[in-house]
C-alpha cells in the first residue's frame, strides 16, 4: 500500500510544553487509523500539528511524498488535508446546506458535492434548511464530517469523534465512517472509546504523554494490550 502520511521524530509544544515527543508513524492509502490515549496525551496536538493549524516544533510530516514544512493550513485544505477539529465548529446562523456549500466553494475536483454528500448522509437531508445552532450534537458531528468530505479530501484527520454525543448518536456518526471507507478516504480520527476504535480503525496508535506506545493492526491486538498501553500499566479499564 502507498504511504500518504508520514511522520518522522515529529515534536509540538505549547510554550516549555512539550506535547508531542518525536513519534513516527505512517498512514497508508486507504487506512483509517484510530489515534487514543489518556487526556493531555498529544492527539489533539498532533492532528493540529498534521493540519497545519499548530507549528511543527522538529521532525518532518510528508504527505503524498512530499514535505508540509512551510505549507499553511489553508494550503493543506487545496492539497486534499480536511480538518474536523474538536467541538466541530460550524457557522452557527447558518444551515447545514449553507455549511456545507461555504466548504465546497474551494473544493479539489472529486466525487463529493452537495448531492453526493447527502446521498450517502441521509439523515442530513430533512435538515438541510435548519440552523446548524440547532442541530444536536450528533447531527453537528455529522454536519461537520460532511462538510469536510464537500472539500473532496484525501486524508480526513477528525478529533474526538464520539465526545459529548448520545450512544444512538455515535452509532449515525460511525455509519457515516462506512462511507469514507468505502470511497477510499484515508482517515485519521481521534477517538476516547476504545471499544469504538478497535472496531472501528485498520489500526491503532496509541499515545502516552507525547509518545508512540502502540502502532498495531486492529486485528493483531487484544483490547487487553492496548488497555495496558493507554494507560501505561495493566488493570484498569478505560
Ligand atoms: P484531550 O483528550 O484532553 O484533548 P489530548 O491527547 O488531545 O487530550 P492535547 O490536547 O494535545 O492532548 O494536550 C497535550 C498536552 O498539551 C497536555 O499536557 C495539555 O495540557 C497541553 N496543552 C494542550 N493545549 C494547550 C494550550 N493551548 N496551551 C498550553 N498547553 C496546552
Amino acid at each position: 500500500m502507498t504511504t500518504l502520511l508520514r511522520a518522522e521524530s515529529v515534536e509540538a509544544r505549547h510554550g516549555l510544553l512539550q506535547a508531542v515527543r518525536g513519534i513516527s508513524f505512517q498512514v497508508a492509502e486507504g487506512e483509517v487509523v484510530a489515534l487514543i490515549g489518556a487526556n493531555g496525551a498529544g492527539k489533539t496536538t498532533l492532528l493540529r500539528t498534521v493540519a497545519g493549524a499548530h507549528p511543527l516544533a522538529g521532525g518532518v510530516i510528508s504527505y503524498g511524498g512530499s514535505s508540509l514544512a512551510g505549507v499553511p493550513a489553508h494550503q493543506r485544505v487545496r492539497l486534499g488535508i480536511a480538518y474536523v477539529p474538536e467541538g466541530r465548529r460550524l457557522f452557527p446562523e447558518l444551515t447545514v446546506e449553507e455549511n456545507l456549500l461555504v466548504a465546497g466553494r474551494r473544493a479539489r475536483p472529486g466525487p463529493w458535492n452537495l448531492a453526493s454528500v447527502l446521498e450517502s448522509f441521509p439523515a442530513l437531508k430533512p435538515l438541510r434548511a435548519r440552523p446548524a445552532s440547532r442541530l444536536s450534537g450528533g447531527q453537528q458531528q455529522a454536519t461537520a464530517i460532511a462538510r469536510a468530505l464537500m472539500t473532496n479530501p484525501r486524508l480526513l484527520l477528525i478529533d474526538e469523534v464520539s465526545l459529548g454525543l448520545s450512544p444512538k448518536a455515535v452509532d449515525d456518526v460511525y455509519a457515516c465512517m462506512t462511507v469514507l471507507r468505502e470511497s477510499g478516504t484515508t482517515v485519521l480520527l481521534v477517538e476516547q472509546d476504545l471499544n469504538r476504535a478497535l472496531s472501528t480503525a485498520d489500526r491503532v496508535i496509541c499515545l502516552l504523554e507525547g509518545r508512540i506506545v502502540l502502532d498495531s493492526k486492529t486485528a493483531g491486538v487484544t483490547r487487553d494490550e492496548v488497555v495496558t498501553a493507554y494507560f501505561g500499566f495493566a488493570g484498569r479499564q478505560p
